[in-house]
Parts: C-alpha cells; structure tokens; sequence
C-alpha cells in the first residue's frame, strides 16, 4: 500500500496506522459487479500493530442512495444483483417486494436474484411491471424516508424521470373509451387524414 500518511487506528487506536486515498477503487462489497469510486472516495487504513485493514467510503449513504438511483435511470436489462441491490436498498425480504409485485413466492425473487450479472428478462416489456414498482418504492423507502441523503440535483433527477415514466406507463394502462366505427376524413385542403371521433359516418 503507497503511504500516504499515518492516523489513528480505527480498530485499536494506535497512532501508528498508515492510510491512503486510492485514486480508483472497486466498490465491490456494495453487492454489484464493475462499480469503481474514484476522486478521493475511499480512505484505506493498515494497522502493523493489529494487523487489520479498514476501508472507510466517503458519504456511503449518499452514494448507495445515488447507485439506486443509477440502477433505476439504467434503460431495461435489470440484473439479479441489481434487483438484490434495491430490494437492500428498501430494506425489504424477498417475501416484501414478491408480495409488492403481486407474486406469491419469495422464491421467484431469490431466483431472479441468483441471476447476478445477468440480466433477468429476455425482453422489455417483461420487465415493466417490475420496473414501475421499483419506481414507486423508490419513492417511498428512499425518497420520502427521513434518512434521505440524495443532493437536490438528484432528487430533481428522480422526479423529473418518475414523471417522465408514469406518464408514459399511464398511457399505456389507460383504457380507451369504447368507440363505434371510426371515421377517418380526408382534409382536402392539406391532404391529410384525421380521425373524426363520435361522429357517424
Ligand atoms: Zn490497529
């Protein structure tokens, strides 16, 4: 380990214990496969005297808040450990979020979660239903929780995307009103069709 100073023991209070700021870092006991700190995130400590190490994340309940968010503004292919990572995030059992998304067996998480690095739906669209939960329960455990460490800026950003994202799944749940025949008229002028709607034809 480069030294780049000495501190104070965290584990057994020697003086003598010698830390660094590693440029780069892999923020691998988050539970996620290829996530690296960098800018100075990451205090390492390394005790002769007790022979243990330390590593001390910088702001780590901002950044696990922020990573949940990252993983929710990811377009589709949601992983297994990305699932695991949020269901953490929310603090809820596999049995809370199989219930949340109307499915009667943990089981099904656990497998989902047992995926890893790969990703758990073959298409888009599988993963919709999951996706607008994850969305809502962000906003409830994370958000509106009184431990909420996110900065405005990506508050804003969570909310900007939640409108975006219920509109847009609104849409497409909303039932069309019952319709007759449909009339499509030709405008002369302009030489366009439009749908004349609660018109006979
Ligand atoms: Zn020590």
């Amino acid at each position: 380990m480069k030294l780049a100073g000495t501190r104070t023991c965290p584990l057994c209070g020697s003086p003598e214990a010698r830390f660094e700021h590693p440029a780069r870092y892999e923020y691998d006991h988050c539970g996620l496969t290829g996530v690296f700190l960098e800018g100075n995130a990451v205090e390492l400590t390394e005790c002769d005297k007790c022979g243990q190490g330390t590593s001390m994340i910088l702001n780590e309940v901002q950044l696990m808040d922020y990573l949940g968010l990252v993983i929710l503004l990811s377009g589709p292919g949601l992983t297994g450990e990305e699932i695991a990572y949020l269901r953490s995030l929310y603090r809820m059992s596999q049995e809370d979020l199989a219930t949340a998304i109307g499915r009667s067996r943990r089981e099904t998480i656990a497998d989902w979660e047992a995926r890893g690095t790969q990703p758990v739906f073959r298409a888009p669209f599988d993963e919709l239903n999951l996706r607008v939960v994850l969305m809502s329960l962000f906003q409830k455990k994370v958000v509106e929780s009184k431990w909420c460490c996110l900065a405005p800026r990506h508050l804003d950003q969570f909310h900007a995307a939640r409108r975006d994202f219920i509109s847009r799944v609104d849409q497409m749940l909303t039932p069309r009103e019952p319709h007759g025949p449909r009339s499509l008229k030709r405008i002369k002028s302009s030489g366009e069709w439009a749908a004349v709607r609660g018109r006979a034809a």
